[in-house]
């Protein structure tokens, strides 16, 4: 039997006829590979967009935020392995509509000063064709689109959506391949993405979080920090500080007094610069 082959991200998952891929959200149907989480929601929260996180973007506004299920990486430190590693059936799931979140959206912005939608919580990308139709009926209604990704997908899945999305938290997990072997990404496609929302108009912020005995060198954030300076000194970056979870309770917190002085290596490239978690 022939094999699908699946073209959102750089993995490119080989999926014999109804076979989940990598990140358990997607499935070979009919020849093809599509979105089987689409419309599943496994969490849903009127979340200040601080907690995101997103600093310079409507500060003191909430936003609808929505999650499903599936991730493409394998983060040992994953702080949402429950939904984000976890398939169709391996967790309770809503079903909901674009139509229906968007004028969900809608009414909290009437009541309650809701920006819009935030795609959050597991990977949304992995299922970018519901980021799509939702985002698409939420600029319909006059609401604003929030992105919270890895940013580990192929350059047609983050140009097609770029035009949507209003705001975004990328991670940028390490400085290079060699941190990206260790969670299971691709170091040049989460860079891309950055660069491909920053170059639609999207305000960009990006997260680091600070694993002890991995990323904590002042050479890995002054890296991370001249790569953020080469698109715009003036991107975001949010250092934050690493507690054990999921595969890494072996490793003791990262000491704030590290996660503070990798912050003032970052701010000697970067405007803004903040430290989260401590
Ligand atoms: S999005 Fe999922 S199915 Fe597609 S290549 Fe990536 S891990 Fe595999």
């Amino acid at each position: 039997m022939s094999e699908a082959v699946c073209t959102t991200c750089p993995r490119h998952c080989r999926l014999a006829e109804g076979a989940f891929g990598a990140c358990r959200a997607r499935r070979a149907q009919n020849g093809r590979v599509a979105c089987a989480n689409y419309g599943r929601i496994t969490s849903m929260a009127l979340d200040p967009i601080e907690k995101k996180p997103i600093a310079f973007f409507h500060p003191g506004r909430p936003v609808l935020s929505i999650g499903s299920y599936g991730c493409n990486l394998r983060c040992p430190f994953c702080q949402n392995d429950a939904i984000s590693q976890h398939g169709e059936g391996e967790v309770a799931t809503d079903s909901a509509t674009p139509s229906e979140l968007s004028d969900l959206a809608q009414r909290l912005a009437r009541e309650r000063g809701n920006l819009g939608i935030a795609y959050t919580y597991n990977e949304p990308l992995v299922g970018w064709e519901f980021v799509r139709d939702c985002a698409r009926e939420v600029h319909a209604r006059g609401l604003l689109n929030v992105l919270v990704s890895n940013g580990v997908a192929e350059a047609s899945v983050t140009e097609e959506l770029a035009p949507l999305i209003d705001a975004a938290n990328i991670d940028l997990k390490g400085p290079s391949q060699d941190f990206y072997d260790w969670v299971g990404g691709d170091f040049a496609a989460a860079c891309r993405t950055i660069k491909t929302l920053h170059a639609a108009g999207c305000h960009v912020e990006v997260t680091t979080l600070v694993v002890p005995g991995r990323n904590d060198a002042e050479a890995d954030i002054d890296a991370i920090a001249s790569f953020l300076a080469s698109i715009s000194p003036d991107i975001p970056l949010h250092v934050t500080r690493f507690f054990p979870r999921f595969r890494l309770l072996d490793v003791p917190p990262t000491p704030v007094a590290t996660v503070r002085r990798l912050a003032d290596v970052a701010r000697t490239r970067l405007r803004r610069v903040l430290v989260g978690n401590c």
